[in-house]
């Protein structure tokens, strides 16, 4: 049996109750408080034929699971959904404890995972269940039917910045869906997924092996991709996703890719500019700026752009990274970010940027200051590159169709935000991005008919919504005959008379 110490997880569940399947891992790997890299968790690396095992369990959990139909399976996701909300402070000190969140913003999280849970539950009957379909002229003689049904096995992997949000796009979804889960966590936030999977056991004992979780590195991640599930939804970096999909292509394991991003957020001239200012500064800033949604370049009409500049960068001013529970920024959860931060920050002064507040001198062991830059060189890298810190580039533009090209021109498409009195449908319509949000930051995000997901380097395929739903099954056409077809093709027997009438009803519906 593997070690599995763990410090004290915010007062709550202790996660050395774990069923953890042991077949004798023995090695390990620390979490850590990423404020202080104190270590707070260890955890087993598990190995392909444990990811495979896993797998192995979910099959036959599936099936029971696809068994329940879809209201059996909202009983589960709501019983569920209630622990959830039940011991929703043990799951946000954790966030808190292992991925760095300020309390306030894992709340936040917790919330809006819950409202694609309920969601989920609710709306999968209606949106997969069989329903009828026009037959159409042809096969009149048939009712034409449409289901969708549920794949077997979802593998999902996750990244550690929004480490229950944003697995649940694909876990919830998923299991509304008909499906079991084996989830593959960030070796940064362990904890919180198998917390999670915890969770869902001690809401639905009988139904342990419907949600599974494995821990571990990469490899473990690409073990889940070779372990014969019947899709991988995987969320992270763009390079790490052109890898799992390398993978799984091996096995002809259809896959989701929701990589990263590089969002704009455009203000128009006609905006309240304090309240435009107040909302980019978030957009930039929470989470510490590790969102894939994050706004990280800003294009604000000349006409409003030094007024703008001075209300954010006034309001920056009375913001703070540090362990303090009272400030607002907390810290950079997976180390090595830091350096790319600083290497983005130190390319676009020595280009030419502005530096307005902060800097690459305000980055310590764990904490980055909030950072804004004007007038950045777009060819430089905190342009052209995913930076996941808290930092805001601004720069000027003569027109929103300016800000429209600018912001159109990165090889990501995660999200957008338009800040416009009149012309902001207008200008969303022309965004080539998977989501926008019209004069209200992520708001896209707490729609849960809504679909997520990205086009370009941020990804494809679709979580949350009815797309989401969707992705975890495979449409199945049904036709059923009612009574002899007034004209049979499919028989050798057809007659020349019935070949003439075809013809003629072929020429009358579409030749004309
Ligand atoms: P990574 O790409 O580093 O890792 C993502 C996951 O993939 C982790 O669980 C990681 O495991 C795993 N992994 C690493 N290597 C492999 C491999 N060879 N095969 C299979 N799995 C592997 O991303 P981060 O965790 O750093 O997350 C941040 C990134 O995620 C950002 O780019 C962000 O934009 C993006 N993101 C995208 C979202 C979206 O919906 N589009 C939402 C949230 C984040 P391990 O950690 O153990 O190495």
């Amino acid at each position: 049996m593997p070690t599995i110490r763990v410090a004290a997880y915010g007062g709550g569940m202790s996660v050395t109750s774990l069923p953890t399947h042991d077949t004798g891992t023995e090695e390990t790997f620390d979490s850590l408080n990423p404020a202080t890299s104190e270590v707070i968790g260890t955890h087993p690396i598990q190995s392909e034929a444990e990811v495979r095992a896993a797998v192995e369990r979910a099959k036959v959990a599936a099936a029971t699971w696809r068994g329940l139909g879809f209201a059996g399976r909202r009983e589960m996701l709501d019983n569920w959904k209630r622990y959830l909300v039940a011991h929703i402070d043990d799951i946000t000190a954790l966030l808190s404890l292992e991925g760095g969140k300020r309390a306030g913003e894992a709340h936040m999280e917790l919330i809006m995972s819950l409202d694609h849970l309920a969601w989920a539950a609710k709306n999968a009957k209606k949106i997969l269940g069989r329903h009828k379909v026009p037959a159409g002229l042809l096969m009149a003689n048939n009712k034409a039917y449409l289901e969708y049904q549920p794949l077997g096995v979802i593998g999902v992997i996750g990244p550690w910045n929004f480490p229950v949000f944003t697995p649940m796009g694909s876990i919830a979804y998923a299991l509304a869906a008909g499906n079991a889960v084996v989830f593959k966590p960030s070796e940064y936030t362990p904890g919180v997924g198998r917390w999670l999977a915890e969770s869902f056991a001690s809401a639905n004992p009988q139904y342990a092996d419907v949600f599974q979780v494995v821990t571990g590195k990469g490899e473990t991640g690409a073990a889940l991709c070779r372990s014969g599930v019947d899709k991988l939804a995987f969320t992270g970096s763009t390079n790490t996703g052109k890898r799992v999909m390398a993978t799984c292509a091996e096995t002809l394991t259809p896959v989701i890719v929701e990589a990263g991003g590089k969002d704009a957020f455009i203000v128009d001239e006609d905006v309240n500019v304090a309240e435009a200012a107040e909302a980019a500064l978030w957009a930039g800033m929470f989470n510490a700026g590790q969102a894939c949604v994050g706004t990280e370049r800003v294009y604000v009409h000349e006409k409003v752009f030094d007024s703008f500049v001075t209300e954010i960068v006034e309001q920056a001013r009375g913001l703070r990274a540090s362990g303090d529970p009272d400030a607002q920024i907390g810290p950079i959860t997976m180390p090595s970010q830091k350096n790319v931060i600083r290497e983005h920050l130190e390319d676009a002064i020595e280009k030419g940027a502005t530096l307005m507040i902060g800097g690459p001198d305000m980055i310590d062991e764990h904490f980055v200051q909030p950072t804004i830059l004007t007038h950045v060189p777009e060819d430089s890298l905190e342009m052209t590159d995913e930076t996941f810190g808290p930092t805001l580039a601004i720069n000027p533009v003569s027109s929103m169709e300016e800000a429209i090209e600018r912001a159109n021109g990165t090889r990501y498409g995660l999200a957008s935000t338009v800040f416009s009195k009149h012309r902001g449908m207008e200008i969303a319509g022309e965004m080539r991005a998977g989501m926008t949000a019209v004069n209200q930051y992520l708001s896209y995000a707490g729609v849960p008919s809504l679909p997520f997901g990205g086009v370009g380097e941020s990804g494809f395929g679709r979580i949350h919504g009815a797309d989401g739903l969707k992705e975890f099954t495979y449409a199945h056409a049904i036709t059923d005959r009612k009574f002899k077809a007034p004209l049979p093709l499919t028989t050798f027997n057809r007659t020349a008379r019935t070949e003439r009438l075809a013809d003629k009803l072929m020429r009358f519906l579409y030749g004309r």
